[in-house]
């Protein structure tokens, strides 16, 4: 029944683009071109400024230390997002997660090309979702966002090196400590590539990306970075957008 759902969800989003030809899925109003989302509503996505934290990506002022980063793995090096989670970006993500639209990856790895881990050598390795969730959804999220970025960014992916160990519950209300609880051994990696980009859609405490970082690196990847379609903002960098 659920696989049916997901099926069911699938067909809805892929029929759904006959059914509103030529509307984009944010505003309604524009012509999308192929992206399903119009180039305004695109350019209302906010990039994540300089100056940033080398190591986690988040902006900064350079002389105080970083307190998102300073207990990750030694392996763990740079980890950046194109976009704030604000506004047109929330929508796109929420489309893409929980309503079917899986077809946005196109989209949203666009501002995500270019990002300083995905250098050469880099191979692209999506967060998996529990199997269970995964069944549910029809599709695993970061996993449509690493093919479109791998294709748009010319890079390999390897989507079979990491695992969910176990499911673990939904994070959304928890803090980062139980976060952090909750997502202990959630992964399992086998033959990870040297150099493992881990690809995921939002970027909100890090948990998740430390948690899959230490099990790449457990087995034997010489470096992981990430990158995220999304970051959620800090309620600072909010208050300076405002003024
Ligand atoms: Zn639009
Ligand atoms: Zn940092």
């Amino acid at each position: 029944m659920l696989l049916f759902d997901a099926r069911w969800r699938d067909l809805a989003a892929d029929t759904g683009r006959w059914l509103l030809p030529g509307d984009c899925l944010l505003c309604h109003e524009r012509d999308p071109a192929d992206d399903l989302i119009c180039p305004v509503c695109r350019s209302r996505w906010h990039r994540v400024p300089d100056p940033v934290c080398d190591r986690c990506g988040q902006p900064r002022d350079r002389d105080t230390s970083c307190r998102i980063c300073q207990d990750w793995p030694a392996g763990l090096g740079s980890v950046r997002s194109a976009v704030w989670l604000d506004g047109a970006a929330r929508r796109a993500v929420h489309l893409l997660k929980y309503e079917g639209w899986w077809r946005l990856a196109t989209a949203m790895a666009r501002p995500m090309v270019g990002l300083p881990p995905l250098g050469r050598g880099a191979v692209l390795v999506p967060v998996p979702l529990g199997r269970a969730r995964e069944r549910t959804r029809g599709y695993n999220q970061s996993a449509k966002l690493s093919v479109a970025l791998a294709r748009q960014a010319r890079l390999a992916i390897n989507a079979n090196c990491l695992v969910r160990s176990r499911e673990t519950p939904t994070q959304t209300r928890l803090t980062p400590d139980q976060r952090a609880a909750n997502l202990r051994s959630a992964f399992r990696a086998v033959r990870p590539p040297a150099h493992a980009v881990l690809v995921d859609d939002v970027f909100t405490t890090g948990a998740t990306l430390v948690s899959a970082a230490a099990a790449l690196l457990a087995a034997g990847a010489e470096r992981v970075s990430a990158v995220t379609f999304a970051r959620a903002e800090p309620p600072l960098a909010a208050i300076n957008r405002l003024v």
